[in-house]
């Protein structure tokens, strides 16, 4: 799926959590900086391509992800989602929680968007088993399109639902 598309499934994600898992009130900035760490988590396994948003701002470290594990494995699986939650767990910083939801949120997105293009994902790295759903398609086809308008009904309707109930 392209970036823009896994920016809108992050934020989609991120809503739908908001909505039915976190059931306190947060204040203005927490909320910004968990709808932004579900927006970087829904872009960081991308890191290991190049040529992606992640993978041009963290040049060195993608090439080295890319040429070691390649495309869509080690950062698309299992394994990098407990990588992450326990790296998050850690260090302890300001709303180290909510940042460490908000990651979490944002990858499972990215997961399962990418688990819908006829490439799939080694969702199970290292075992080299290519996961995908019976339903797929192709990258920046019309299909991407209408998920991503798909998406953004979803939130809306996420947004909605939190402020007026
Ligand atoms: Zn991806």
């Amino acid at each position: 799926m392209e970036g823009k598309t896994h920016l809108m499934g992050g934020l989609c994600m991120g809503a739908a959590a908001h909505s039915y898992y976190i059931t306190e009130v947060l204040p203005v900035p927490e909320l910004i900086v968990f709808y932004g760490s579900c927006l970087f988590g829904a872009l960081l396994p991308d890191i290991c391509h190049p040529g992606s948003w992640t993978g041009r701002k963290a040049k060195v470290l993608s090439k080295n992800i890319s040429r070691f594990f390649g495309h869509r494995t080690i950062t698309h699986s299992l394994l990098f989602l407990i990588l992450v939650y326990w790296l998050t767990s850690t260090f302890t910083f300001m709303y180290y929680e909510t940042v460490q939801i908000g990651l979490l949120v944002g990858i499972v997105s990215h997961i399962v968007l990418d688990a819908l293009t006829v490439r799939g994902i080694q969702l199970f790295y290292p075992i080299p088993l290519r996961v995908r759903f019976p339903l797929y398609l192709k990258t920046a086809s019309k299909g991407e399109s209408v998920i991503s308008s798909s998406l953004m009904l979803l939130t809306l309707f996420f947004v909605y639902k939190q402020m007026f109930s």
